[in-house]
């Protein structure tokens, strides 16, 4: 049937900037080419499933058309660059955006070949900054191609995908730690930028039974002052190119070489190509986890509103709804690394209306989404990903549920809530090793269960059991929950409890 030779689709949105127009034409192509329903990745992208291979061409060409890409969204090279979707009016906000979209310009593949196959060769392109030019052909650390159409990438690309991920100090909000590269703003106090701490290192992907492999907490590099950031990041992607594995794909990404040549080697490798030395790492507050929902100023006048959307599917009642709201108010929307949507620039007098509408619509919360879904994230899985082993996506709202049961029948209150993060596969695209409690499919209809995140997505879970079957996930969570609830010092999130106990704690599973 069609359905086994259809595509998916993903498009590239520094930042999750989605322009009026894009999601209007996502929201038509999602009708007319794709299965009807729109996904928020966790990458603050768009997929549309099941595109067929005729009908490509004109997708492609209605997302170029409609300010859109998706060039850079798949393949070993940088994947869409990660910055706080919130449309703050803030120095900082504004200035770790701009530079997530300068880093994405600045690795943008150079070849002609994607627009010739696309539109015809007809460039779509917005005039790229000067200094952004200048960064990509700089010659004079010696780690470029000069002849080649790709200054950065070379001939032979990376050896895998690579991430980034820029925010301001204490905004957590895009997994910072989970990135190849993570670039934090640093401002002086008076709040204006002056540079940037470097984190490199970060990654989930692993497979099952092979301890080599394993999800990585980036580390600290260093800090540079803001008008060498691009050169920074030119100089860690080519250390990457000229030295990540490429005889094995499972050790190819950066955080296997960090952890080979240790972070000392790696600086110094990246020193070489970079002519400079990094500065010390800068002192940072704690981080958050920030999810940008329900209604804020922007500080400009204007209000945005973020809204959850259950593991970023927008489909039925909420498809049309948001259309409406977005189309009939020409609004810009933005998508969270946690798959949600942000609705931008609503004006004061629109508030009342909008709140209706949405209300109306069962999209507004806290009252009517369960803290439990919040935070919780599932990756596609059955049926779209061909790598799943289990269920995730479809399979999260019943479990969700049942933990939320078994809080209720160990006597924990409406308003805990744990971080649960599913995932089909050990390659964990919805970052299940940073959660508190992550399930993580190691067979057909089993799990292996993960425990030890941090509800600020700064520590790194550690594998509790294995090949836990779907119908006996109460055996697990009953104990875990019921000591928690008991034993937990004040305010003792679930993730450091376990971190505090389990170790020792034996706990009688079956
Ligand atoms: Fe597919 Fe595995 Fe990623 Fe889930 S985690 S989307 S199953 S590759």
């Amino acid at each position: 049937g069609g359905r086994s030779y259809s595509f998916m689709l993903r498009t590239k949105n520094p930042c999750g900037k989605v322009p009026n127009k894009l999601y209007l034409t996502m929201d038509d192509l999602a009708d007319q080419f794709g299965i009807g329903t729109l996904r928020l990745t966790t990458r603050q992208t768009f997929q549309l499933h099941g595109v067929v291979k005729k009908d490509l061409k004109t997708v492609m060409s209605s997302i170029i058309h409609s300010m859109g890409s998706t060039l850079g969204a798949c393949g070993d090279l940088n994947r869409n660059v990660l910055a706080p979707p919130a449309p703050l009016a803030k120095k900082d906000y504004l200035f770790a955006q701009q530079t997530a979209e300068d880093i994405a310009a600045l690795l943008t593949p150079q070849s002609g070949f994607y627009y010739d196959m696309w539109v015809d060769g007809e460039k779509f392109m917005t005039a790229e900054a000067p200094e952004v030019v200048k960064a990509r052909n700089d010659n004079s650390h010696g780690t470029n191609f000069p002849d080649s159409p790709e200054p950065i990438y070379g001939t032979q690309f990376l050896p895998r995908k690579f991430k980034i991920a820029v925010t301001v100090p204490g905004d957590n909000s895009v997994d910072i730690l989970t990135n190849d590269i993570g670039v934090v703003v640093v401002s002086d106090e008076n709040g204006e930028p002056q540079g940037f701490n470097i984190y490199v290192g970060g990654g989930m992907g692993r497979t099952h039974r092979m301890e080599s492999t394993f999800p990585r907490l980036a580390d600290p590099l260093g800090y540079v002052p803001k008008e060498d950031i691009l050169y920074a990041i030119k100089a860690i992607v080519v250390t990457q190119r000229e030295n990540g594995r490429r005889d094995d794909r499972r050790y190819s990404r950066m955080k296997y070489l960090i952890d080979s040549w240790g972070i000392e080697k790696f600086r110094d490798v990246v020193e070489q190509y970079y002519g400079k030395k990094f500065e010390q790492f800068r002192e940072l507050p704690e981080w958050e986890f920030k999810s940008h929902l329900g209604w804020h100023e922007q500080g400009d006048g204007a209000l945005f509103c973020g809204l959850h959307v259950d593991n970023g599917r927008v489909g039925g009642k909420m498809k049309t709804t948001l259309r409406e709201v977005i189309e009939k108010y020409n609004l810009d929307v933005r998508i969270t690394a946690n798959q949600n949507i942000v609705l931008c620039g609503i004006k004061k007098a629109w508030k009342r209306p909008i709140t209706t509408t949405l209300a109306q619509a069962g999209l507004l919360q806290p009252k009517y989404v369960d803290p439990l879904n919040l935070t919780a994230m599932a990756c596609p899985a059955f049926p779209l990903c061909p790598l799943a082993i289990t269920e995730a996506e479809r399979g999260i709202p019943d479990i969700l549920k049942r933990v939320r049961a078994v809080f209720e029948k160990v006597g924990l209150k409406y308003n805990e809530s744990v971080v649960i993060r599913v995932t089909g596969c050990p390659n964990g695209c919805a970052r299940p090793y940073m959660a508190e409690l992550g399930l993580v499919g190691d067979g057909p209809n089993s799990y292996q269960i993960w425990l030890g995140g941090a509800p600020n997505q700064t520590v790194l879970a550690r594998t509790f059991l294995n090949k836990v079957k779907v119908q006996d996930l109460e055996n697990v969570f009953e104990p875990l929950f019921y000591h928690w609830k008991r034993r937990r010092q004040s305010k003792e999130s679930f993730g450091d409890f376990t971190n505090r106990v389990v170790s020792y704690y034996s706990i009688p599973y079956f």
